[in-house]
C-alpha cells in the first residue's frame, strides 16, 4: 500500500518503520530542513519499550539510555510528595530515560533501512484526493504522489485539527548537562523539587548521547510561559539563586550551565482530537491525543498508536477496516491516559494552592496503603487500561 505520513517526530518515524518493514511504500514528509530531534530527555515506558521491541530496537536503545528505577518528587523540608517505584507491581519493569536524540536516530535509521523515503524542508498544509489517489498538500502549492492512506504525525499544531488555548501556562526550561557525580544523585532515579504548583526542578538521568560515552542528566525548572521574555533577561547566577533555594543540592548540576543558551523552552499543551480518523486519514501520536509530559506517556503512546496501526494493516487489507481496528485498539488506553493526565497536571504544575496543598498533607500518608503503590507503579508505566493486550 502507498502511505503518506506527514512528520517525522518519534509517531512518524515508528509509523513509517512499521509500514516499511511490512512491505509498503512508505513517503514521509517533515517541514524542518533536515531530520531534527527538539527537545531534551524523555521516559520510555514498558507500553513504549515494548514497541520499540516489536522494531528490534530496545537493545540498542537500552545501551545508551538510563534504567529509571524510582522517580521522587520532594518538598524542600525533605518530605516525599511523589514516590513512584517501578518494581511495586512484583514486574522486572522500568522506566528507560533516554535523550530524544537518541530514540530519533535509532528510529530514523530503522525506517530508512526498511525503505521509507524521507523529504524534508515541505511544510504540510492539507490534503486532497479520494480513494488510492490522496495527496497531501504542502504550502508551496506542491502536492505528495498518490497514497492510499495519509498518516498525520505532526504533532500538536498539525493543520488537520483546529485547536485554540490548548497551551498550559506553565511549561518548562530544559538543558542537557554531564550527570553530577556529586550532591547525591542516583543514576536510576529521576528526582524533583516541589514548593506548591509553580515552582519546581527536576534532575533525570538520560544515558549518553549518540556516539558518545559520557553518562549525561536533563534539567528542568518549571517556568510560567509568560515569564521567559523576564527569565531571559533575569542574569544567570541571580536565577541559579532561585533554584538553589529551592534545592542547594542542585548545584552540581546547575555549575555546568552558564548561559541562557543552554537551555529550550518545551511548552506544554493538552488536547485530544475529537476523532482520530478521517476517511483515508489517520490522526497519531500529539496530533490525536497532546498532554503535558507530567506522566512521561507521550512518545509511549505515539509508538503505541504507530505499532497498532501497522498491526491493523497488516490483518485487514481494506483501508476502512484496518483504520476501525486502530480505533479499536487505541481509544480506550488514549482517553483514560488524557484524562488521568488532565487530573494530575494542575496538581503538579500550575496555579492551584489546594490541590498541591492537599498532595503536600496527603501524598507520603497515603503512600502507606498497599495499593497505592501498585497503583502510582501502573499509571507511570503506562499499563493502566491494558494497552498491549491485543498488540504483542
Ligand atoms: C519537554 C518534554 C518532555 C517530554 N517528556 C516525555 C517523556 O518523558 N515521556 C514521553 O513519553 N513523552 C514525553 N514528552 C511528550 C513527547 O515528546 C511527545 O508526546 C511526542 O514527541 C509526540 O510525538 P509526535 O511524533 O506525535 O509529535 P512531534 O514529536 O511533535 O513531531 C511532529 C513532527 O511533525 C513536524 N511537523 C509539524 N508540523 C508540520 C507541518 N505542517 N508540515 C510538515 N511537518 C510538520 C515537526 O517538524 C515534527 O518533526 C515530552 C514532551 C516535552 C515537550
Amino acid at each position: 500500500m502507498k502511505i503518506a505520513i506527514g512528520g517525522a517526530g518519534i509517531a512518524g518515524l515508528a509509523a513509517a518503520a512499521f509500514f516499511a518493514r511490512s512491505g509498503h511504500n512508505v513517503s514521509v514528509y517533515d517541514k524542518a530542513p533536515q531530520p531534527a530531534p527538539v527537545g531534551s530527555g524523555l521516559i520510555i515506558q514498558p507500553t513504549g519499550q515494548a514497541a520499540l521491541s516489536a522494531l528490534g530496537l530496545l537493545d540498542d536503545l537500552a545501551q545508551s539510555g538510563a534504567r529509571l528505577e524510582r522517580l521522587d518528587g520532594r518538598l524542600e523540608s525533605g518530605r516525599k510528595v511523589l514516590d513512584v517505584r517501578y518494581d511495586a507491581l512484583g514486574l522486572e519493569i522500568f522506566g528507560l530515560a533516554v535523550h530524544r536524540s537518541v530514540l530519533f536516530d535509532l528510529l530514523h535509521k530503522a525506517a530508512e533501512k526498511a525503505g521509507a523515503v524521507f523529504s524534508y524542508g515541505q511544510e504540510v498544509a492539507g490534503v486532497e484526493g479520494e480513494n488510492d489517489a490522496m495527496r497531501l498538500r504542502f504550502a508551496d502549492g506542491e502536492l505528495s504522489g498518490p497514497a492510499a492512506l495519509i498518516v498525520d504525525a505532526l504533532g500538536l499544531r498539525t493543520p488537520f485539527i483546529e485547536r485554540e488555548n490548548c497551551y498550559l501556562d506553565y511549561g518548562a526550561l530544559w538543558a542537557n548537562t554531564p550527570f553530577p557525580s556529586t550532591g547525591g544523585f542516583s543514576e536510576h532515579a529521576l528526582v524533583q523539587r516541589y514548593r506548591g504548583a509553580n515552582v519546581s526542578a527536576g534532575v533525570m538521568p538520560i544515558g549518553s548521547l549518540c556516539g558518545e560515552q559520557e553518562k549525561m542528566a536533563a534539567f528542568f525548572w518549571t517556568l510560567r510561559l509568560k515569564n521567559y521574555e523576564t527569565w531571559l533577561m533575569t542574569p544567570l547566577p541571580r536565577w541559579k539563586g532561585q533554584v538553589l533555594k529551592l534545592w542547594p543540592e542542585a548545584g552540581p548540576v546547575l555549575d555546568h550551565l552558564t548561559s541562557h543558551e543552554d537551555f529550550v523552552l518545551a511548552r506544554y499543551a493538552h488536547h485530544t482530537a475529537p476523532e482520530p480518523v478521517e476517511d483515508r486519514l489517520v490522526h497519531i501520536g500529539d496530533a490525536w491525543h497532546a498532554a503535558s509530559p507530567q506522566l512521561g506517556q507521550g512518545a509511549n503512546m505515539a509508538l503505541l498508536d504507530a505499532w497498532a496501526l501497522s498491526n491493523a494493516l497488516n490483518v485487514h487489507g481494506a483501508v476502512g477496516a484496518a483504520l476501525g481496528e486502530f480505533v479499536k485498539t487505541r481509544h480506550r488506553h488514549v482517553k483514560i491516559y488524557q484524562t488521568i493526565s488532565d487530573l494530575f497536571t494542575p496538581v503538579y504544575q500550575s496555579d492551584a494552592r489546594i490541590l498541591p496543598a492537599l498532595r503536600d498533607k496527603l501524598a507520603e500518608p497515603l503512600s502507606s496503603f498497599w495499593f497505592i503503590p501498585k497503583l502510582l507503579a501502573a499509571m507511570v508505566s503506562g499499563i493502566i487500561g491494558d494497552p498491549l493486550k491485543n498488540l504483542q
